[in-house]
């Protein structure tokens, strides 16, 4: 569709103008596993990448790249292969892409199984440098002549601290680097990757594009704006075949889909596209009830310190204005010393303790005793992640409840 048109016009009208029979509003749910040709030819032709069609369904289904075409569009990307979870776009990213010996800078402040992930790669033969990428001239200190990516996230997890995102791209522009930008916490309303030069954008669709915790899922969108031709880990057949600005996205969909196996359920596709039509107003709504449940909290005695980009005493809070639309509906905060967080917790009625983000119901969990609990007492404390850090994602629900539900708790543990 029009590109001039908004988000949330082109989200809602992105399937019915792609023609599905008996004029559809939404892609069927296509079930099949295998297509089938009158002539062999034609399957021949889909195999080759001579023609547009679909095979098998591990590597492409009609109701996925619907999907996929959906998120292409809320990125302004050049084309965007899904996955069964986030974890497995990163993974299927990293994987496709690099190899041993190759060197990649990646943000110390990563989410959790991402850092995982880069530690199992080490032992393969990938040299990774962690830095604080909220300073840009730690990424270009890190340089080495076999770097082939930088990896950052928009707003980390837990503690909120923001990527140097535009001078990192500037960065990476001028050495030829892959730029990867995990942007599942701002999501693609929020902040456009794009803008900052990104090469390749990664989402949890999990988190806010699904928005209501019913199914899974990942993406990688390219951007257009990743020079392929300099890239050295690019198979010669794609080469040949391919146009050179789609073969980047075209080795992560294949390679990426058919080493790990990790691919996305046309009944998963259909839930989160579902969930994606209503990505912008759900983020409004959420945007508003953080913000103001993070000024709320600030003011309360039993409250050490709170960590929310929309706050002027956030380290990056000028970043984050200049950058993104809204602060976002992630933040975390911690207790003062004397309060005990798991009792603060069991305190909260309407608040549910657990472990996901970007739902619509506004979920709590305690950092280091959970999500951070591998790490020990000793690399948190290096991390500067409190013992009575609980990371809030905010929910749609009514402000007032919110701010009552913690009104009542604190009033329990005075
Ligand atoms: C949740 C998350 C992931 C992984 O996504 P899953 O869908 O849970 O596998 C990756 N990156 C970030 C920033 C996340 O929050």
């Amino acid at each position: 569709m029009n590109s001039q048109k908004g988000f949330t016009t082109r989200t809602l009208h992105s399937d019915r103008l792609a023609k599905p029979e008996f004029g559809a509003l939404h892609q069927p749910v296509h079930n099949a596993v295998t297509w089938g040709y009158e002539q062999v030819e034609d399957l021949v032709n889909v195999f080759q990448n001579k023609a547009k069609g679909y095979a098998y369904s591990r590597q492409g289904n009609p109701t996925v790249s619907a999907l996929e075409h959906k998120i292409t569009q809320m990125e302004q990307g050049l084309a965007t292969v899904a996955f069964a979870t986030g974890m497995a776009a990163v993974s299927a990213t990293l994987l496709a892409l690099l190899k041993a010996g190759d060197h990649i800078i990646a943000s110390s402040y990563l989410f959790g199984n991402t850092r995982s992930l880069m530690q199992t790669l080490m032992g393969m033969g990938l040299q990774i440098s962690f830095v604080d990428a909220t300073d840009g001239e730690q990424i270009k200190d890190a340089y080495q002549p076999n770097t082939r990516m930088v990896f950052v996230e928009t707003i980390a997890n837990p503690a909120t601290q923001i990527a140097d995102l535009a001078m990192i791209g500037m960065f990476c522009q001028e050495k030829g680097l892959v730029y990867v930008v995990d942007n599942t916490m701002a999501s693609p309303y929020l902040f456009s990757p794009k803008a900052v030069q990104a090469s390749l954008i990664i989402h949890s669709l999990t988190k806010y594009i699904g928005g209501h915790g019913n199914a899974l899922g990942g993406s990688v969108t390219d951007t257009g704006l990743y020079h392929w031709a300099s890239f050295p880990n690019i198979a010669p057949v794609l080469r040949e075949q391919i146009k050179p600005e789609l073969v980047g996205i075209t080795q992560i969909r294949k390679r990426g889909l058919r080493d790990s196996g990790g691919t996305l359920s046309p009944e998963a596709a259909h839930h989160l596209s579902v969930g994606s039509e209503t990505l912008a107003l759900r983020m409004e709504r959420a945007c508003n009830n953080a913000l103001a449940l993070a000024e709320y909290l600030q003011s309360q005695p039993l409250i050490d310190k709170v960590y929310y980009p929309g706050l002027s005493t956030h380290p990056q809070n000028k970043l984050a204005t200049q950058l993104f639309k809204r602060s976002g509906a992630l933040m975390s905060f911690a207790l003062q010393d004397q309060v005990d967080c798991l009792a603060f917790l069991n305190q909260l009625q309407l608040v549910i303790k657990s472990s996901n983000l970007g739902d619509t119901r506004t979920l709590a969990i305690p950092v280091a005793q959970t999500i951070f609990y591998e790490l020990g007492a000793e690399r948190r404390a290096e991390m500067q992640i409190p013992e009575s850090m609980i990371r809030l994602s905010v929910g749609i629900e009514d402000i007032e409840d919110l701010i009552g539900d913690f009104e009542q708790a604190f009033g329990k543990m005075a």
